[in-house]
């Protein structure tokens, strides 16, 4: 299956959540999900009555939420549900702390990229370094202790510059630290679920359900 490139707040309506995909815009009053009740579903007129769904549209809808927050394909994020399957643990749980290790992420997280779709972008140009080595696969897995910069050309670009400015002042998750002067970010550690305050109201047991049938 081809990647979407349609309009991304049609992805957030079709889901009914925000999926923070377009970087400040999210953040804004111009987020067409800030008026959940007004947002209608896509190609559906909003006074239509919504069914009621079934468990398993309940499942996929989750499933679905999670995938789109982190721009995954169907096929790359069944084998993280699979790796976080095989692992000890809670697999709902180790599934959100594998998708939290993904380069593309930190890469956002550390606000290189106001998007985690930017973010992959910088990732495969090329732009972005694990330990000093050049890093071009979004998926890589980060490990705790990975120290990760941008090369000199892209350190050079505004883009960049002006996501720090912006995005930077905010601060970054408690997993990691940032010397924005430097544009150099550590993964201290994998972030266990009750950290990733962004996926508040994903309930992980249900993908875990319905992968399990
Ligand atoms: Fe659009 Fe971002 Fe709002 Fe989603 S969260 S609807 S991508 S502005």
């Amino acid at each position: 299956m081809a990647r979407y490139t349609g309009p991304k707040c049609r992805v957030c309506r079709a889901e009914r959540c925000k999926l923070f995909l377009k970087g400040d815009r999210c953040r804004s009053g111009k987020c067409p999900l800030n008026d959940l009740k007004n947002a209608g579903l896509p190609g559906r007129d909003p006074r239509a009555r919504a069914k009621k769904p079934t468990t398993y549209g309940l499942q996929l809808a989750e499933k679905q939420k999670l995938k789109k927050t982190y721009c995954m394909l169907e096929k790359q994020f069944k084998r993280t549900f699979e790796e976080a399957a095989r692992r000890p643990g809670i697999t709902g749980e180790t599934l959100i702390s594998l998708l939290e290790c993904r380069l593309d992420n930190v890469v956002f997280r550390l606000h290189f990229a106001a998007s985690r779709n930017q973010a992959a972008q910088l990732v495969n140009h090329g732009h972005v370094m694990v330990n000093g080595r050049r890093v071009n696969i979004p998926s890589y897995s980060v490990k705790p202790g990975d120290v990760i910069t941008l090369t000199p050309r892209a350190q050079k670009l505004t883009l960049i510059k002006q996501n720090l400015e912006e995005f930077g002042k905010s601060g970054v998750c408690p997993w990691l630290s940032l010397d924005p002067d430097a544009m150099k970010g550590t993964f201290n550690a994998v972030p266990r679920r009750s950290e990733v305050t962004e996926l508040e109201k994903i309930n992980e047991q249900l993908i875990v359900e319905l992968y399990s049938k």
